[in-house]
């Protein structure tokens, strides 16, 4: 069994992590400043320990858990496409910090090794704990991916659901956004690449 600990590749990919870096007591005062600003009383009963609830939110939002996965060895591979669908994690968007839902579908084509299937979750997690945005995530993910199997042939499927198109400006309830990654295998195989986005696609919100 090979252990893979991919550290976040802060220059190539936007920033690093910063979950260590939340400074939870000034997060508190300024979520009280900001129920002022927007005309509330902080002292009335409900929003008495909102400013710690908020500030505790954040800071274990921003501190997802590290995408360590393993490979395990596997003598019977030969011409298998393995996908794994239905991650659905939760992100948010770094231009207008509203949440953002991304359901995910990633697969290679083993060839000695074989991941561990609960690691796509934890990488999509992983990816999810910051603020994001669509595009990024999908190709942090598929480096992810890609390091940890050791090959090109990888594919990544992102469907997002973005409150900030659903709750604001055109309040398009039903707008979902796909972004796709495909690498090695899944660009030149049309076989394999259609099969990929066939099961990737099969699901996709009305
Ligand atoms: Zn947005």
């Amino acid at each position: 069994m090979t252990s893979t600990d991919l550290a976040d590749s802060p220059t190539a990919l936007g920033p690093a992590l910063p979950g260590s870096r939340v400074d939870t007591a000034r997060v508190e005062s300024l979520v009280t400043d900001l129920l002022v600003a927007l005309g509330e009383d902080p002292a009335r009963e409900g929003l008495l320990d909102t400013p710690k609830r908020a500030a505790a939110w954040w800071s274990s939002f921003l501190s997802p858990e590290p995408a360590n996965a393993a490979c395990f060895p596997e003598p019977y591979l030969e011409g298998q496409m393995v996908l794994v669908d239905g991650v659905s994690v939760w992100s948010l968007c770094e231009h207008h910090l509203l949440p953002m839902n991304l359901r995910v579908a990633a697969a290679y084509v083993p060839e000695t090794e074989v991941v561990g299937l609960s690691k796509f979750g934890r990488i999509a997690q992983h990816y999810a704990g910051r603020l994001q945005v669509q595009e990024r995530f999908t190709t942090q993910v598929a480096d992810h991916l890609a390091a940890l199997v050791g090959s090109e042939d990888i594919a990544v499927y992102v469907e997002g659901l973005h409150l900030c198109m659903s709750m604001r400006g055109v309040r398009m309830e039903g707008a979902r956004t796909t972004t796709v990654r495909i690498r090695g295998r899944f660009g030149s195989d049309p076989v394999l690449s259609q099969q990929f986005l066939t099961i990737a696609a099969r699901d996709r919100a009305a």
